[in-house]
């Protein structure tokens, strides 16, 4: 099966093609980049409206380039169009799925609706070849652990406030650092010292406003902004091992993975690699290309969504900007019940 998907929740514009039997995936990205502050909804959604259109020709026209010779020639150049139907910000998600919905009735294939936060699950998953993994997905406006049971992705503890990437890109904005800030985050830790700031775990949940108040106070007071950034990352990404942890525990899971945009950070892949090492766990994160938002994921679950018939009509296809992931039925995990 080959299969376009098209994401599009907040700062990727991105299509891709992925087909299932070569197990290859391409990616097309064209990324709003604010110029002052971060992600502003309407400058993302005139981004998306500019960008969409011109990374779903790409894809497709990569689609028709690369069909397999023993493809029927009157086939389709896919098989379905996934869109990424929520969580994210309404006006993207709109032309988003006015894209998909206008390929899925001009190819006369099926649309499917795909949960974004599950696909920053489901990818890393099918990479790591695990079963039922205990997921961490540290994203930019979300952090929560989700583990499966019983035909759903239960929440098993999240965050109380923000998400961990816009909680640190805040605190980038104040030093007026361009957007995104993890990656510079991470950069100027390299120099850094520790000092003390608010760690709050409650049980599954934690809290990242307490902190960001007071890496902003530090820096402010004169603290080294490398010490700062160093401490931040310390503290953060502890309480995520912490609650990590304390899941794999109570679930009785001995596997791990980590999705979203926040992966991509070294030292939280070290804090969790070492936390399962430890714990005689396994850890898996996806290759970078895969753990930001991008059109890759949303084609590798649509591709199994669309082959357990998890398809959707377009007058029933509306978006659904606060979809959460364990609302989502799971329908493509039948006949591997845990
Ligand atoms: P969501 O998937 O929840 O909708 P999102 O759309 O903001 O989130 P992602 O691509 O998952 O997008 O994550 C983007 C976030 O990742 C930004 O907040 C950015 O600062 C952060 N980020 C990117 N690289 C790093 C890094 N090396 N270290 C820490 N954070 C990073």
């Amino acid at each position: 099966m080959r299969v376009l998907g098209i994401e599009g929740t907040a700062w990727a514009a991105s299509a891709a093609v992925h087909d299932t039997e070569a197990g290859d995936t391409r990616i097309f990205t064209d990324a709003y980049l604010p110029e002052s502050g971060g992600i502003h909804p309407r400058e993302a959604a005139e981004h998306m409206r500019g960008a969409i259109p011109t990374q779903v020709a790409t894809a497709l026209d990569y689609a028709r380039e690369t069909t397999p010779e023993n493809r029927p020639s009157d086939d389709p150049p896919v098989d379905a169009v996934a869109f990424s139907r929520g969580p994210g910000l309404g006006p993207c998600l709109r032309i988003v799925a006015t894209a998909a919905r206008t390929v899925a009735q001009r190819l006369d294939v099926p649309l499917v609706g795909v949960n974004h936060m599950l696909a920053h699950l489901e990818i890393g998953r099918a990479s790591a070849g695990f079963d039922s993994p205990v997921c961490l997905n540290a994203s930019g406006a979300n952090a929560h652990l989700l583990g499966y049971h019983g035909g759903r992705y239960r929440m098993l503890g999240e965050t109380m406030d923000t998400g961990v990437g816009n909680a640190i890109d805040k605190f980038t904005r104040h030093l007026d650092w361009s957007h995104p800030g993890g990656p510079k985050v991470e950069a100027a830790a390299e120099d850094g010292a520790y000092v003390d700031l608010p760690y709050v775990v409650t049980g599954m949940e934690f809290s990242f406003s307490g902190i960001m108040s007071a890496a902003k106070q530090a820096v402010d007071d004169g603290v080294p902004v490398e010490d700062v950034c160093f401490s931040l990352q310390e503290h953060v990404f502890g309480m995520l091992t912490e609650v990590a942890e304390r899941a794999l525990s109570l679930t009785g899971s001995d596997e791990l993975v980590l999705g979203g945009g926040v992966g991509q950070n070294a030292r939280l892949r070290e804090m969790l690699a070492e936390m399962c090492d430890q714990r005689g766990a396994s850890f898996h994160a996806p290759e970078p290309r895969f753990l930001r938002d991008n059109a890759g994921m949303i084609a590798v679950l649509g591709a199994r969504m669309a082959a357990a018939g998890d398809t959707v009509a377009v007058e029933e296809s509306a978006v659904r900007p606060n979809w959460r992931p364990n609302d989502v039925p799971v329908t493509w995990r039948d006949g591997e019940d845990v």
